[in-house]
């Protein structure tokens, strides 16, 4: 086959697999040799705490994607990752220039902040005589590909996702095949031969990610789809309960693509096809996690205040009160046992349970009175998983701020939704040990209990487990006050609330 290009470069970025790679596999077809190289960009990792679980799974995801683009190489132990410690602005342009490469390939990234830094380097590029040329990886349908028959983007998940089931067919989902291609994979330049670096190489310190034994690199994300492809049919009955091994975790080998969407989506939607529900359930999720990357595609302002404008004249607390109510959230002490074992959760191990993430977004707005945007930049500080348009759907949608949003005056109650969601306490157990000899009922809110109920437990309210800080039922009408400055409110209008 004629080749387009004499020399290219891979540049790897949220897509950190050898395998079923868009972008690789068309730079692979269109150039004679192909150098791959990964930035560890400093525009991003300089804001970033300097213990951070997300630099360690990448830091191994580049491990084993240098073995693996080693094996696939023709010429063995030449091949491989170059990497880059710098801002990826700078980097990109100069390594093609230094490589003599015609083009740079990648898979899009539609986060604002990725697509000013992509439009950027394509400008440099330009001016060089190379192109950035970008394939859709990470999505099986993304930006413009999923409208209404008006032709405008769907801003309500069910239709979105009927749309989306009556379009998917084979080709879509189906792999790449890189390997077959990989006689182009060239040689490392000799200065590039190194091995990726370490934490401390990059100004890193360890986490705590080795005890939480989370698989790591492409190997892992095989492994937990594997593990959880034999319980996928009992997804729709486990995955709202905290305590069961019930959601696949696979979000932060989704949010880094050490595991293929294509993969997990065909498997998802065959055992669909055979009439399955757990499946059928999970592929919505996935669905779901389209939906939010086309919303933010087209709707960029959503980053950055709430999807409908009407909603930002909501006004939330300020001040040092707000100050403190903030960082009992943050730090687990609000008093309501379900959203502080959330909270230990997040703080643990960077994951919190999807029912979790809905009850601590709604205490923090709804409870609290405090701006979504407070606890969305504290989740995305936190999570492993985190990606910017999940995190900002989930909170745009528990704030009732968002495209297709619970209704404002739909409150989760934390007490009522314990009760449902960890009847036996064994998650809050697992996560405020100090709370362990409480018995259900009383578990889910200490505060009710008496005197000699918390003596027989060994609890003091106040010293060993704090008091509320706020109450429920004032918190409510608190809330319907704040909300009631929108103009249009949501009654009556089709929402997802159901499903919650
Ligand atoms: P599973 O239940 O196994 O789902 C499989 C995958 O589907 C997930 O890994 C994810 O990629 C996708 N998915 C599931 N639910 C959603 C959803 N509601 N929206 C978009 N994609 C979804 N998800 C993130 O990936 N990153 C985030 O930063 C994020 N922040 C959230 C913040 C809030 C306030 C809320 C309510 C939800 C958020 N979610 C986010 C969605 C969801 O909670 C997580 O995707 C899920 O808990 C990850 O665990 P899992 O991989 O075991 O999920």
């Amino acid at each position: 086959m004629e080749k387009k290009y004499d020399t290219g470069l891979m540049w790897f970025r949220r897509d950190l697999r050898a395998f079923d790679n868009a972008a690789l596999y068309h730079a692979l077809r269109a150039c004679r040799q192909l150098h791959c190289v990964f930035i560890l960009d400093t525009d991003i990792l300089d804001a970033l705490p300097r213990a951070d679980r997300r630099v360690e799974f990448i830091l191994a995801a580049l491990d084993e994607l240098d073995a693996a683009l080693c094996r696939l190489a023709p010429h063995g132990g030449h091949g491989g990752l170059i990497w880059r410690l710098g801002s990826a602005r700078q980097e990109i342009p100069e390594l093609a220039h230094a490589l003599h490469a015609q083009a740079v390939f990648a898979n899009h990234d539609d986060e604002p902040p990725a697509m000013a830094r992509d439009a950027q380097v394509r400008g440099a590029l330009a001016g060089m005589g190379a192109a950035l040329l970008t394939s859709k990886d990470q999505a099986i349908f993304e930006r413009g590909e999923v409208l209404t028959q008006a032709g405008t983007p769907y801003s309500v998940f069910t239709p979105y996702k009927a749309a989306w089931l009556k379009k998917v067919d084979a080709f879509y989902l189906s792999s790449y095949p890189v390997a077959r291609h990989a006689e182009a994979l060239a040689p490392r330049p000799e200065g590039d031969r190194r091995p990726v670096p370490s934490l401390a190489d990059i100004g890193f310190e360890p986490t705590n990610l080795a005890e939480l034994k989370i698989p790591l690199g492409a190997s892992g994300g095989q492994q937990l789809f594997e593990e959880f492809f034999d319980r996928m049919d009992q997804y729709h009955l486990a995955r709202d309960y905290p305590a069961v091994k019930g959601p696949s975790y696979l979000g932060v080998h989704l949010r880094f693509g050490t595991v293929s969407i294509r993969q997990l989506a065909s498997s998802a939607q065959q055992l669909t096809a055979q009439g399955m529900q757990g499946p059928a359930v999970w592929l919505s999720e996935l669905i779901w996690r389209d939906f939010y990357m086309q919303i933010l595609a087209h709707f960029p302002h959503a980053a950055e205040s709430a999807f409908k404008p009407e909603y930002d004249a909501v006004k939330w607390e300020r001040g040092k009160h707000a100050d403190a109510l903030f960082a009992a959230w943050c730090e687990g002490r609000t008093g309501y046992p379900l959203v502080d074992a959330a909270m230990a959760q997040i703080n643990q191990s960077g994951y919190m349970h999807n029912r979790l993430r809905m009850v601590t977004a709604s205490f923090l707005t709804k409870h609290l009175g405090l701006d979504w945007r407070w606890g969305e930049a504290y989740f995305a500080e936190k999570l492993n998983d985190f990606d910017m348009s999940a995190n900002n759907g989930g909170w745009q949608w528990a704030a009732s701020t968002g495209c297709d949003a619970q209704p404002y005056f739909r409150i989760f109650n934390p007490v009522t939704q314990s009760e449902r969601f960890d009847a036996e306490g064994k998650f809050i157990r697992r996560y405020l040990p100090q709370l362990a000899n409480l018995p259900p009922p009383l578990l889910h809110a200490p505060w009710k209990a008496s005197a000699i109920e918390l003596a027989a437990a060994g609890i003091e309210l106040g010293r060993d487990y704090p008091h509320p800080v706020v109450d429920h039922a004032e918190a409510r009408e608190r809330t319907l006050a704040r909300y009631a400055v929108v103009k249009k409110p949501l009654a009556g209008k089709k929402t997802t609330a159901k499903r919650r």
